[in-house]
C-alpha cells in the first residue's frame, strides 16, 4: 500500500484548498478509506516522483456545537491512519486554542509533522507566520494553497517525511 499523507487542521484553514493544489485538479475521484466517515477523502497524488495517498479532513464544521472537541476527534483519527501528516494552521490567525489541541495530538502520535501557514498570499503575512515556530513541530512553511506560493517547497518537505 501507498503511504498516506494527512492534511489536518482546524475548519477554513485551507485544507482542502491546499489539496486541491497538490492533485491539481478541482474535484478528485474519491475513494473510501476503510474505517473512516465519507467526510474523509483520500486522493491519489504524486509529488517529486513519488506516490502516496493523500487524505483531507474535512466535514466537521457540520458538527455544530463542541466544535474544537470534534476537531480533535477527527484529526486524531486521521493522524492515526496516516504515516505523515501536513498541519495546516492560518498563517495570518496564528495559532488558536483550536490549534494547540491538535498540536498535542501531534506530538503524543509520534508522526513526522510538516507545518505549513498557509494564507501567506505575500510578504506582508510572513512575519505571523514565522511564530510557529514557537509550536515546537519545526519549521512554519509558508504558502498560499490559493494561489500556489510556496507550496512546492512545502510539498518537498512534506514528501521527504515518507
Ligand atoms: P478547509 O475547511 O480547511 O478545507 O478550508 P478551505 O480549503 O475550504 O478554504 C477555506 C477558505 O479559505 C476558502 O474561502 C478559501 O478560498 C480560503 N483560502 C484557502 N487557502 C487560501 C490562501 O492561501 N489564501 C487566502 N487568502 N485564502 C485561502
Ligand atoms: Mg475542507
Amino acid at each position: 500500500p501507498l503511504p498516506v499523507l494527512a492534511v489536518v487542521g482546524r475548519p477554513n484553514v485551507g485544507k482542502s484548498t491546499l489539496v486541491n493544489r497538490i492533485i491539481g485538479r478541482r474535484e478528485a475521484v474519491v475513494e473510501d478509506v476503510p474505517g473512516v466517515t465519507r467526510d474523509r477523502v483520500a486522493y491519489p497524488a504524486n509529488w517529486a516522483g513519488r506516490d502516496f495517498t493523500l487524505v483531507d479532513t474535512g466535514g466537521w464544521e457540520a458538527k455544530a456545537e463542541g466544535l474544537n472537541l470534534a476537531v480533535a476527534d477527527q484529526a486524531e483519527l486521521a493522524i492515526e491512519l496516516a504515516d505523515a501528516v501536513m498541519f495546516v494552521v492560518d498563517g495570518t490567525v496564528g495559532a488558536t486554542a483550536s490549534d494547540e489541541q491538535v498540536v498535542r495530538l501531534l506530538r503524543r502520535s509520534g508522526r513526522p509533522v510538516t507545518l505549513i501557514a498557509n494564507k501567506v498570499d505575500g510578504p506582508r503575512q510572513e512575519a505571523l507566520a514565522t511564530e510557529l515556530w514557537g509550536l515546537g513541530l519545526g519549521e512554519p512553511h509558508p504558502v498560499s494553497a490559493l494561489h500556489g506560493r510556496g507550496t512546492g517547497d512545502a510539498l518537498d518537505a512534506a514528501v521527504k517525511t515518507l
